[in-house]
């Protein structure tokens, strides 16, 4: 086999992002949701969870379907009418994803986010927890832009960019766009019989950004330019991605069968695309310094935890990356720390069942943990 059709084969994935457009799931004239073409897609991530992999949801169609359902006219909608909209349509379309995977056995957890989520570390590791949690206890994550409450100038706007951030912030390996086009086109083929399909991209030059040009489907607000920004998230932290046609029904199948499509193939890898951005592009604000014992544990590949801390310095908040020093002030390592300042001196040498007890609430049960930590 040939790396490159390795790294196109979706049995391989471990974590996938699928993100669904407007105009697959909703009718743009009447707001009804396509419930053929949902129950195929249910069967889709069925299937992938059957085989193991972990699946997370990102769908847009809140506004499509709840800006009918409540009677708007056609046209431009006000954002306090879009946010109406997208109240009403959120609780029609989760519904209706809810109903469709209950027919494979699959619970679904509704997640919306705003921009802040994705940029805010402490809100970030907040929305990135209860992801995990989600998998782990093996629900599917549906996940759209909280439209009710982000204002214009705070919207991410675009359900493709929402899907990249979501793979970079859960680490997934794989983020499938599923919309209206069969990938990214050489040339328009609205406007040229000889546009072809490309079928891999390794990286995001001028040239293939000039292929993207403005197309733009009538539903969503998704058009190549913003595929093209969401690639560039996505490889930068290490996620493939695919680009191809949902329209027709059980798309991801149709992927896997060899359909026309768009792939985006990093160099990296999740993991190492994360441990990277924690080594060098990050300024930590504080240290920790830990004992022998523990200095071992991290060099056995373990987290940090409160027990081999004996001493906490500088300002930081859940979140915030920290040196990580031995008992000489030698950096050992440094990594993402999931409790604040003032937790850490609370904690530091407690075992951690005692977390608690000593704060008042259950957290984290390391201070780092190791998916967050990058030795020297
Ligand atoms: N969050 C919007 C919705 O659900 C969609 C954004 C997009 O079209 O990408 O209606």
């Amino acid at each position: 086999m040939s790396p490159h059709r390795q790294t196109r084969d979706l049995s391989a994935a471990r974590r996938i992002v699928i993100k669904i457009g407007s105009s697959l799931l909703v009718d743009d004239e009447h707001g009804t949701i396509h419930r053929k073409w949902l129950a195929a897609m249910a069967e889709d991530v069925a299937r992938l969870c059957g085989r193991g992999q972990e699946v997370l949801i990102v769908s847009s169609g809140a506004i499509a379907v709840g800006r009918r359902h409540l009677k708007f006219a056609d046209g431009n909608l006000r954002l306090e009418e879009k946010q109406a909209a997208a109240a009403t349509g959120m609780l029609r379309l989760a519904h209706a994803y809810q109903e469709e995977l209950a027919h494979h056995d699959l619970t679904m957890g509704q997640v919306l986010l705003t921009l802040d989520d994705s940029e805010n570390r402490r809100r970030y590791i907040n929305a990135r927890n209860t992801l995990e949690t989600l998998l782990r206890l093996g629900a599917v994550p549906l996940i759209n832009e909280n439209d009710t409450v982000a204002t214009d100038e705070i919207r991410l706007g675009d359900n493709d960019r929402l899907g990249a951030r979501v793979a970079a912030m859960v680490s997934a390996d794989t983020l499938i766009l599923l919309s209206d086009v069969d990938g990214l086109y050489t040339t328009d083929p609205r406007r040229d019989e000889n546009a072809t399909v490309i079928p891999e991209v390794y990286e995001i030059t001028p040239e293939i950004e000039a292929m993207a040009g403005q197309a733009q489907s009538s539903v969503g607000t998704g058009g190549m330019v913003t595929k093209l920004a969401a690639a560039k998230v996505a490889m930068s932290a290490g996620c493939r991605m695919v680009i191809a046609n949902g329209h027709e029904l059980n798309p991801v199948r149709r992927i896997e069968e060899g359909a026309s499509c768009t792939w985006f193939i990093p160099k990296g890898t999740p993991r190492s695309a994360r441990k990277h951005w924690i080594a060098g592009t990050l300024n930590p604000t504080g240290k920790l310094i830990v004992d022998d014992g523990a200095l071992k544990a991290l060099k056995g590949g373990k987290s940090l935890l409160p027990a081999g801390v004996v001493n906490v310095e500088g300002r930081f908040q859940k979140g915030d990356a920290v040196i990580v020093v031995n008992g000489d002030g030698t950096e050992v390592g440094r990594g993402l720390v999931a409790y604040s300042l003032k937790d850490a001196r609370l904690l530091m040498g407690h075992k951690s069942s005692e977390i608690e007890g000593l704060l008042g609430y259950r957290g984290a049960d390391e201070l780092i943990h190791r998916d967050d930590l990058v030795l020297s």
